[in-house]
């Protein structure tokens, strides 16, 4: 019989976050089982790479990808998983006419539903680009799992909806995303009434030090090259308009139940210090590593334990210096839409989410100018009927209106004589 050891829970303000209990699967011998949501992206894959490499702990169970059938075929190849799904029905259609292995099961009908509600789920991962993640993140809550979230954009839009949800449902959220989880692990030297502010790092991304009138030209390709993280292109740019700590600073408020003036933000090149916490007696924790997403990853996937993983290590005798700046708010004023959003909550996060989504789609299409993304995003959050306390089905009617606002505005632009 499985001893039962304590639960380690973190109450956070009036929530409970990230509460696992230790006698789970791994204290009773048995792997964890992981659903991935975006297993081809660059978070699936590290996430892979984190249960390839310890086979004793974790297994893959299932695989959700939206239209790559060739990559997510070889992934099941390598490791075997009961299910895989397709979102794109295009790509499934292809998948289906390919020999699966064994044991697999390729899901078309409620799919991502199946997968992620199934008993033998102990961990969905959720990775998914873009407001697309909500949905299999919602329904993973929904059926009390522990859900490790990668996909920021889910909290940006629906806060406080999805963590009403899961105290509801009894199901936990850890977070994924590097900054969010060196937090949550310096808040466990404290409690959540000891916080006085959390600070988060930021890179600064590939235009770090340039002035607005250097990134008026600035193309996709230029943009896409960030100096620190290998990621996906939506989040790459993001990380070069800072928008992406924008979404970070919401993801956090509502994650950790902070207010909006508790959070900073603070620019670190080396991407090492992945975040502070100040407490109120003034000692500040932070959490250092190279950066490398295997370790938040498998810190989620093991929590509370930590064992010898994938992750890349320190060099300290390489280390040299850990610097920091303040950030440029004239420059890179997405930062600015962060912490209004922050603090006025309601329909404005899934209003600056959706914006920016459509802003960096058009970016890298070549159809809109590198400056303008803050810029739509900014004015379709201003032109929005804002309501505090919105439902789920507004905010995803909002979600379509703010991505037609910003096609409306390019257009508008590109027409008028003034451009
Ligand atoms: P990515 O573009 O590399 O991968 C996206 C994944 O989502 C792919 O597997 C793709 O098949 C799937 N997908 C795309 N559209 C979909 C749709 N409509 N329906 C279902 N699946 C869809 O992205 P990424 O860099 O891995 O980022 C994934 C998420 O993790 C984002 O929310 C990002 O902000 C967050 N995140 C990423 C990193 C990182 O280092 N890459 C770090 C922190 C947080
Ligand atoms: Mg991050």
């Amino acid at each position: 019989m499985a001893v039962r050891r304590p639960s380690l829970a973190l109450r956070l303000g009036t929530r409970t976050l990230g509460v696992l209990l230790v006698n789970g699967p791994q204290a009773s011998g048995r792997r964890r089982r992981v659903a991935i949501l975006g297993s081809t992206g660059s978070i699936g894959v590290s996430t892979l790479k984190v249960i390839e490499s310890l086979p004793e702990r974790l297994e893959v169970f299932a695989l959700c990808a939206h239209s790559r059938w060739e990559g997510l075929l070889q992934q099941a190849r390598r490791t075997h998983p009961r299910y895989i799904a397709l979102t794109d029905p295009r790509a499934a259609d292809a998948m289906a006419r390919q020999a699966l292995p064994d044991g697999t099961q390729l899901l078309t009908d409620d799919a991502v539903g199946t997968m992620v509600r199934h008993p033998d789920v102990d961990v969905v991962l959720t990775a998914i680009v873009g407001a697309a993640g909500l949905a299999g993140t919602w329904l993973a809550l929904d059926a009390g799992k522990t859900v490790a979230v990668a996909n920021k954009e889910t909290l940006v839009m629906a806060g406080p909806l999805v963590l009403d949800l899961a105290r509801r449902k009894g199901a936990r959220i850890l977070p994924v995303d590097s900054e969010h989880s060196a937090i949550f692990q310096a808040l466990h030297a404290g409690q959540p009434g000891e916080i006085e502010r959390i600070v988060l790092t930021a890179s600064g991304g590939p235009f770090r030090g340039r002035t607005r009138s250097e990134l008026t030209n600035v193309t996709p390709a230029q943009a896409l090259k960030h100096p620190t993280w290998n990621m996906g292109p939506k989040i790459t740019i993001d990380s070069a308009t800072l928008m992406n700590k924008a979404l970070e600073m919401i993801e956090a408020r509502w994650l950790f139940d902070l207010k909006p003036g508790q959070i900073q933000v603070i620019i670190h090149p080396e991407s090492i210090i992945h975040s502070f916490v100040e407490f109120t007696d003034g000692s500040i924790l932070a959490q250092l590593s190279p950066p490398d997403m295997c370790l938040p990853i498998q810190y989620a996937l093991t929590y509370p334990e930590r064992v010898s993983g994938p992750a890349k290590r320190l060099c300290w005798e390489e280390l040299r210096s850990l610097n920091f700046q303040q950030p440029d708010l004239e420059t890179f004023p997405a930062l600015q839409l962060g912490y209004e959003v922050a603090r006025r909550g309601g329909t404005c996060g899934a209003v600056l989410n959706a914006a920016n989504e459509a802003a960096v789609g058009a970016f890298l299409e070549g159809n809109l100018p590198f400056l303008d993304i803050p810029r739509v995003c900014r004015e379709v959050l201003d032109s929005h009927h804002y309501s505090e306390r919105p439902t789920l089905s507004e905010l995803h009617t909002l979600d379509r209106w703010s991505r037609q606002e910003v096609l409306r505005w390019i257009t508008t632009m590109a027409s008028s004589p003034n451009r």
